[in-house]
This record gives structure tokens, C-alpha cells and sequence, in this order.
């Protein structure tokens, strides 16, 4: 028996083509030609001015942050459950987040509970949008202009999703983009960061290119890293991208799929398919146990992984990360929507190569397990 992955990207367009492009005109590194081609056509997309290419999407994240300036002791508010990537883009910067805990039925940062969190320390707010549902963009842009705070839009997971009809990726001054294999568009590693801000984004520019002065050459006033994305990811992002509301669709369909056939499981709580500013894009499928189910989440992997399939457990709270423990962060917060989700969530496969098949295959050895092992 075959083990399905939890993830399988499609890469059967124009990716085989334009690379060999790259290596037949020799441009492989960051000076070649389809990455501005990429850049142009990703922020328009997003409906933004200027992209800013870079090496993946913590990469975006971290140039987002400094490039707004957001520095030692400042404050940006973020959802605990997320990917460290949020976090460490700040702490990194001595910077402090501070953290919501998650709206239980979509996922995301509970915005309500946003502005208690505001302080005179508070900079920014970082909205990320959640495995295919966005945030509700509204209230989070309408307190930052009362507060005058930063917005960054973490929107890694949103590609050709839109917020009441305006595309993700368009929110906030600077949003950032990941191309990991997992998303909907690809380029193996790769990220960007997008903005309206002229200024903005030649700090970006700066920054993923070691700060070199625009002078004098090798004269650096600042420290950065090198964040620079290659040629050859381009072309097969300019594949990807041309390609980009099939992947929507697909991922669409597969979504509404796992949900028709899952719908009537007991113990399983299946995400939300259309709210009255989105229908869900399905980034991954993912699914949480019920409170009556004991199983968690990590026993699903095994449990599945049994049954020849792929699976992860959602993210691990931003609050209870050890790292952050050990430095004194955090200490005695507590968030229970997403202590919820991180022990109770996980994905299925869900990949754009994923077949009908595959996806019978998943169903019915979530069905086995639910039947067998939630006492139900
Ligand atoms: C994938 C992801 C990232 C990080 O992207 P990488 O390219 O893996 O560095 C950041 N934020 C969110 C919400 C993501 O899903």
C-alpha cells in the first residue's frame, strides 16, 4: 500500500520550461530576468505596487518587520497559534509580541480581543490568515487607524483568496507571501513581501541584500541578511502563478469533497466552508477532534500513518513554545481556544497532485479510526 503524503505540489505547466530557459541563458542567480517578472506579476495580483522577492516566507516576515522600523521594546499584537515565523520576525528585533487567542469555529485571531491588548508600547498589528479562511481585515485595519499602529498581513497561506472581494496579500502597509511546496503557488523555497509604499519597499530591497550602501558597494550602515531569491525559482513561480485560479479551484473542490464525505463523523469538527466575507480556499484540510473525543492530535498522525497516510498536527501555541519560556516570555498566559486547536487539529493530505483516489483512500481510514478508537 501506497503512503499518501501529506502534501504533493503540481508542477506539470510551464516550470520544466522556463527553467530550462535559466539555464540555457545562464541567468540562475537573483539578477536574472523572471524575478522582476515575478515580482511585477505577484503584487499586481495582490493589487500592490512593488514586490520584493525573497528567500522564503520568514524571510518576508522578518523584512516586513524592520523595514517599518519596529524595534527594541516595541509591541506587535499576533495570534498565539501561528507559525513561530510571526514571532521570531519580531523577537528577533527585540521587539515583544503580544498574543490573542484564536476564534474557535475560523481559526484566527479573535479580533475582538484585539484592542484590550493596545498599549502605548503597541506598534503594529500582524493579522495572519489561517489555513484558507482570512481574518476579519475590517475591524483589525479600522483599530489601527484609531490607534495609529502598523498593519503586516502574514498572507503565506492566501494565495488567490480575497477578503469581501479584495485580494490577500492587498492589506496593511506590507504583506508577506510564502512559495514553500505546501502552498497554494510554489517555487520549492521562496517567499515575498508586497506594498504600496515606495519607501517601504526599497528598505525591503535593502534588506534582503545585505544592506549594501546604494553609494559605495561593500560600505554597509546596517545589518541584514541575504535573502535573495534565484532565476530559477522565479520561473517556476511565473509557472505556478500562471496557474493560480485552477489551484484555487482545485483546492476548493478537494475541500468540499473531504467535507461532503466527512460531514457525518462523529468526534470530528470540520472547517468552516463560507463565512460572509469568504468561502474557505482549503490551504491544507484541516480538522479538529471534538471535546468528547480523547484521542489528540499527535495519537491521529500515528493512528494514520497506520493507515498509509500523511498527516501534521496544527502549530504549537506562540505561548507555550519553550524557547520563548526559557527567555521569560510569556509567563502564566493563558489562551484556551488555541491550546484547543494545537492539541486537537491536525491536516490531511491535501496537496494540489492529490487524486480522487488518494482522497477515498484518506476518508475512509478517517471513518475506520473514528468508528474504532473515539468511544463515541
Ligand atoms: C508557511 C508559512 C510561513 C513561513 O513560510 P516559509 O516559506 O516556510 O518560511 C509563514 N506564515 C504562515 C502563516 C505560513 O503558513
Amino acid at each position: 500500500m501506497d503512503f499518501i503524503p501529506v502534501n504533493e505540489p503540481l508542477l506539470n505547466g510551464n516550470e520544466k520550461k522556463y527553467l530550462c530557459e535559466c539555464v540555457d541563458t545562464g541567468w540562475i542567480s537573483s539578477e536574472g530576468p523572471f524575478v522582476k517578472e515575478f515580482e511585477q506579476k505577484m503584487g499586481a495580483k495582490a493589487r500592490r505596487k512593488y514586490g520584493i522577492a525573497v528567500a522564503n516566507g520568514t524571510a518576508a516576515l522578518e523584512v516586513a518587520v524592520q523595514a517599518l522600523g519596529i524595534g527594541e521594546g516595541d509591541e506587535v499584537i499576533m495570534p498565539t497559534f501561528t507559525i513561530i515565523s510571526c514571532a521570531m520576525a519580531v523577537t528577533k528585533l527585540g521587539a515583544i509580541p503580544i498574543l490573542v487567542d484564536s476564534d474557535i469555529h475560523t481559526w484566527n485571531m479573535n479580533v475582538d480581543e484585539i484592542e484590550a491588548k493596545i498599549t502605548p508600547k503597541t506598534r503594529a498589528i500582524m493579522i495572519v490568515h489561517m489555513y484558507g479562511l482570512p481574518v476579519e481585515v475590517d475591524k483589525v485595519l479600522d483599530l489601527a487607524k484609531r490607534y495609529d499602529l502598523k498593519v503586516i498581513e502574514d498572507a503565506a497561506e492566501m494565495h488567490g483568496q480575497s477578503y469581501r472581494g479584495k485580494p490577500c496579500g492587498s492589506f496593511g502597509d506590507i504583506s508577506a507571501f510564502s512559495f514553500y511546496p505546501n502552498k497554494h503557488i510554489t517555487t520549492g523555497e521562496g517567499g515575498m513581501v508586497v506594498t504600496d509604499d515606495e519607501e517601504l519597499a526599497e528598505r525591503c530591497r535593502m534588506l534582503r541584500n545585505l544592506c549594501f550602501r546604494k553609494d559605495v558597494r561593500y560600505v554597509h550602515d546596517e545589518i541584514s541578511d541575504n535573502y535573495r531569491f534565484t532565476n530559477l525559482q522565479a520561473a517556476v513561480g511565473l509557472a505556478q502563478l500562471e496557474r493560480l485560479e485552477e489551484f484555487v479551484e482545485r483546492k476548493r473542490t478537494m475541500g468540499k469533497y473531504y467535507t461532503e464525505q466527512l460531514k457525518n463523523t462523529d468526534g470530528l469538527i470540520l472547517p468552516v466552508e463560507t463565512t460572509d466575507y469568504a468561502d474557505n480556499i482549503y490551504w491544507v484540510y484541516g480538522i479538529v477532534l471534538d471535546r468528547q473525543v480523547e484521542t489528540d492530535n499527535r495519537t491521529m498522525q500515528k493512528l494514520l500513518a497506520e493507515e498509509g497516510i500523511g498527516s501534521r498536527t496544527f502549530f504549537w501555541c506562540m505561548h507555550e513554545q519553550p524557547v520563548y519560556r526559557k527567555q521569560g516570555l510569556f509567563q502564566g498566559e493563558i489562551y484556551t481556544n488555541a491550546e484547543y486547536l494545537a492539541r486537537k487539529g491536525f491536516y490531511i493530505p491535501s496537496g494540489l497532485a492529490l487524486t480522487q483516489e488518494q482522497m477515498e483512500r484518506v476518508v475512509t481510514a478517517i471513518k475506520k479510526i473514528a468508528c474504532r478508537d473515539f468511544g463515541l
